[in-house]
Parts: structure tokens; C-alpha cells; sequence
């Protein structure tokens, strides 16, 4: 960083502390300014801050040497803690790092302060890092540093600390866009909402399909339903087929981006708003699947037995007296070829979904190159596909088999269209005249450019890329 290494932090609190440390431990020399400046009771609460100076508020805002101020209090007292010493704030960069309460569209904390001190130089950062994120060192916590303000070389000067501080700062303009950053903290699971109520419903589906399934056969046959096994062997069946279901429709909307794109012959139409946000859900729908599957899973593994899933084990009989038919009792313990084809490649499809899943973590995707990145959630994206059809395929076929006429309607059988589909669909784009093509619309390549006149004013029709412009991978 150019010029001092001094940094001016007003607040002892929380964050102000994690604050210290963190510049000391970067090898900042640091000024802290309290109500209460007495050394031995910050010392005491945190040992580690000894080589801090701590002043008043008055000593720390004359002091020339110090340019950067951190206002580490809360963003109500700025007012009553600045208002004293209008003129020496002026010479100051303040970084305001206060959360609000509620989020607001149309003001932030350092808009107001602006307002009530206007000239103020302000810089919103810091404020989507927590404590403990400033207190880790090496790991553990958030590392990117969200910067917004009007004063461009005060921007660049935070940025240049922040990266001193051992984060990556990210630059977010003017400080308008405050509005987000102190939003960003109050909002859960950003992106999450509608994925979530898409895989809900898409689960109540299932269930609901299947219980008019249960009631139809129950109608019809002599058997009684067993409550009993709601819990387990009914829940799983409709488990396992909101997880094939959700990857499917996870790899779906690559699919039809790439035909879409052929059919228009361009990249550049923009698709659909609500296609748009199906495709930028991709990676929501996709973890909700692997979710899915290891419930499944962790069932399944829990009832496996011959009791639950008899046609999966080989038929035993023991006769006693022997060669007599008095008593017979039929006992399984080992797994024929269907119960071991099916165990053996959904084992298989959960590995390869998990590989899908870590690679959708941001820390893993980082260290993945673009072409490393487009292998693992597209090429092995659809394998893992093909894996949890054949899956349930080896699963269901005796069954199909049976009874043809009866397969359609088969939830096995329903839930294998959506994955059939997408297959057949990616199988077509991968021959190499059709696949050839599309590459080179995904080159840029247009099929036809109409230019549309009016007035004096010349547009391409065709100039709106697709905020997903990746359409064929998956996160
Ligand atoms: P805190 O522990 O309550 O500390 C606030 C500090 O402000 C107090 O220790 C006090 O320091 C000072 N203060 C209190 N009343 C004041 C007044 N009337 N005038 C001047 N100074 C006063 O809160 P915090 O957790 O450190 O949070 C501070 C700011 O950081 C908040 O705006 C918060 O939104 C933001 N923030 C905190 C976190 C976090 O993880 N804690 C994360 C992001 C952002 P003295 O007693 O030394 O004067």
C-alpha cells in the first residue's frame, strides 16, 4: 500500500477488535478510538491487541497521519460521533462496514452519511465479512471484500488494503450500490426461493401421483395397506423418484438452449425470462437431486432385506421333513443379479453426482480450469444421467416386462420419460454434423443478421446475449 501503514478504526466492539487483529497481524500499525480509550481493558479482552494505540475520537480524527477510518459502530450513533468534528473528517476515507436491519431499495447507511456530511469520502466494504471471518486466518471464512463508492481513488485505496489483508476485492461501483451490499447479508440463500419451492412441488407431485397409484392397486386387490411402511418404503419410492426427476430437469433446459440456439441460429437471442432463470437454477435443482438421492440412499441401505425387496434375492426353500412338502420355509439372504445390477450402478450414480456436487462448490470450482470444469458438470454430468436411469431401468424392467400394456403407466416408467428425453436430446447434439453446427453458433456464428431501420437508427436484431450465455454446462 502506498503512503502509511497506519489505519484508524473508531469502535472497540466486536468487529472493530477483529478488525485490529487482523491489520496488526498484516503488519498495519493501528489506532483505535473509544468513549473509554483504556489500553488495559481492551488488552484484557483481547491480549493480542497490546501494540494498539487507543485515543478518543477527537485525537484519532486530528491526527494527520491517519487517512483510512473504519467505522466500527453501529450506523445509528454515526451522526452524534462525526457531527463534532465536521471539518476534520473531511481530510478522512471512511469505511463504513454497517449492516442494517431491514434491506431498502432506496437508501443505505452510507448514502445517508453522505447526506448529513456531504464532501465525505465513504467507502461501503467490509460489512458482508463477519468477525470470525476477519479473526481466520488461512481458511474457514468468506474471503472476498465487496467495495461501492462515489470517490474512485478511494475505492482503489480500500481495494489496495483489502488485498493487504489477505482478500480478494471485488469492485461494485458507486455507492448506490450499498443498497445491495448491505442487502447481501440479510438475504437467505440468495437464489435459493423459487429452486425450492420448484423441487417441493416437484416431490408433492410424486406423492401425490403415487398415492393414487397405492389407492388404484389397493382398490383392486385382496391385500390391506400398511401404515407401517409409510415411513420408509413408501416414502423412498417417492424420494427416488423426485431425485431422477430433478437431475433430469437440471440437465433439461442445456438441452433445449441448444436446440433453441439452433432453431434461431444465433447465440445472441435472448431467451425467455423465466427459461433464463431455469437455466441460472441448474445448480440449485441439481444439488436438491443429489439431496434426494442420498436420502434415498441412506433408506435403502436402511431396509435392504428380503423382506422389504424379496425379488432382489435369490429364492431359497428348506423342506422339513426334507423331500416332503409339510413344512416350507422360504428363506433369501443373497442378492440375485437384479438387486446387485441395481445396488452396484446406483452406488456408482451417487459417486459421480457427488463429483457433480463438489465441483459446484465455489472453492473447488475455482481451482478447475474452464475445460476441466465443462468435463465434470457436462460430459460426466450425463453420464451420471444414463447411471441413475439405468438404475432405475435394471430396477423396474422384470416389472415392464410383465405387464407391457401396464408400463406407461408405471411411475418407474414416468419417471424415466424426462432423463430418456434429455439423453436422446444430448445424443443428438453430439453427432457431428448437428454438434459441428452448434459450436459454431456458440463461436458467435449467425445464420442470418436483419438489420431493422427505423428513423435514423440501425439495429442488429439479434444483439441480446443471454445472461446465461453457458448453456451447456450445468452450474
Ligand atoms: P458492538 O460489539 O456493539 O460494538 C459497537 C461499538 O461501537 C461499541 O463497542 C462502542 O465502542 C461503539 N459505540 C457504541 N455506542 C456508541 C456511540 N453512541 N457513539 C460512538 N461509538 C459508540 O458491535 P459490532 O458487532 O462490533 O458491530 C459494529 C459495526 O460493525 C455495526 O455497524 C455492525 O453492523 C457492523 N458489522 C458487524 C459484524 C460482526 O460480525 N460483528 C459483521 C459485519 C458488520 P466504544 O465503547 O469503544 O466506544
Amino acid at each position: 500500500m502506498e503512503g502509511s501503514k497506519l489505519v484508524g478504526i473508531i469502535g472497540t466492539g466486536d468487529f472493530g477488535r477483529a478488525l485490529a487483529n487482523r491489520l496488526l497481524r498484516c503488519g498495519y500499525d493501528v489506532i483505535m478510538a473509544s468513549r473509554n480509550p483504556d489500553l488495559s481493558r481492551l488488552i484484557s479482552i483481547n491480549p493480542s491487541l497490546a501494540s494498539v494505540e487507543v485515543k478518543t475520537t477527537k485525537e484519532l480524527l486530528e491526527d494527520p497521519n491517519v487517512e483510512i477510518v473504519f467505522l466500527a459502530i453501529h450506523s445509528w450513533n454515526f451522526e452524534s460521533c462525526l457531527t463534532p468534528f465536521k471539518t476534520q473528517i473531511q481530510q478522512k476515507i471512511f469505511i463504513d462496514i454497517s449492516n442494517r436491519e431491514r434491506p431498502s431499495k432506496t437508501e443505505s447507511n452510507p448514502e445517508r452519511l453522505v447526506e448529513a456530511f456531504p464532501g465525505l469520502r465513504v467507502v461501503k466494504a467490509f460489512n458482508t465479512l463477519s468477525a470470525y471471518a476477519l479473526e481466520s486466518d488461512t481458511f474457514g471464512g468468506a474471503k472476498q471484500v465487496l467495495i461501492a463508492s462515489d470517490d474512485s481513488t478511494a475505492r482503489e485505496k480500500i481495494s489496495t488494503l483489502a488485498r493487504e489483508m489477505g482478500f480478494t476485492p471485488i469492485d461494485y461501483g458507486v455507492l448506490r450500490a450499498a443498497r445491495d451490499l448491505e442487502a447481501y447479508p440479510l438475504t437467505l440463500m440468495y437464489g435459493w426461493g423459487w429452486p425450492t419451492l420448484f423441487c417441493l412441488c416437484i416431490f408433492i407431485g410424486w406423492n401425490i401421483v403415487l398415492c393414487i397409484a397405492y389407492v388404484k392397486f389397493y382398490m383392486r386387490s385382496s391385500h390391506k395397506f400398511k401404515w407401517d411402511h409409510v415411513p420408509l418404503a413408501y416414502v423412498n419410492k417417492a424420494v427416488c423418484l423426485t431425485a431422477i426427476t430433478l437431475l433430469a430437469l437440471s440437465y433439461l433446459p442445456g438441452c433445449l438452449a441448444a436446440f433453441l440456439q439452433i432453431i434461431n441460429g444465433t447465440k445472441y437471442k435472448r431467451f425467455p425470462t423465466w427459461f433464463d432463470q431455469w437455466l441460472k437454477a441448474r445448480k440449485m435443482i441439481g444439488l436438491y437431486a443429489l439431496f434426494f438421492s442420498v436420502w434415498h440412499v441412506a433408506i435403502s441401505g436402511i431396509y435392504m432385506s428380503p423382506g422389504y425387496l424379496g425379488s432382489w434375492f435369490e429364492s431359497t426353500r428348506v423342506h422339513f421333513p426334507e423331500n416332503t412338502s409339510n413344512f416350507v420355509y422360504d428363506f433369501s439372504v443373497r442378492m440375485n443379479l437384479r438387486g446387485e445390477g441395481t445396488i452396484s450402478v446406483g452406488i456408482l450414480a451417487l459417486l459421480m453426482m457427488s463429483i457433480l456436487g463438489l465441483s459446484s462448490l465455489p472453492s473447488v470450482g475455482a481451482v478447475l480450469n474452464w475445460r476441466e470444469w465443462r468435463f465434470v458438470q457436462s460430459h460426466l454430468g450425463y453420464v451420471t444421467l444414463f447411471l441413475v436411469t439405468a438404475h432405475v431401468v435394471i430396477f423396474a424392467l422384470p416389472g415392464w416386462m410383465r405387464d407391457p400394456t401396464a408400463m406407461l403407466l408405471r411411475s418407474t416408467f414416468m419417471c424415466c420419460v424426462i432423463p430418456f428425453i434429455v439423453l436422446f436430446m444430448k445424443l443428438v447434439l453430439i453427432t457431428p454434423c448437428i454438434g459441428g453446427y452448434l459450436d459454431k453458433i456458440r463461436r458467435g456464428w449467425e445464420r442470418r443478421k436483419s438489420h431493422k431501420v427505423s428513423g435514423n437508427q440501425i439495429s442488429l436484431k439479434y444483439t441480446n446475449m443471454s445472461s446465461s450465455d453457458s448453456v451447456d454446462t450445468f452450474t
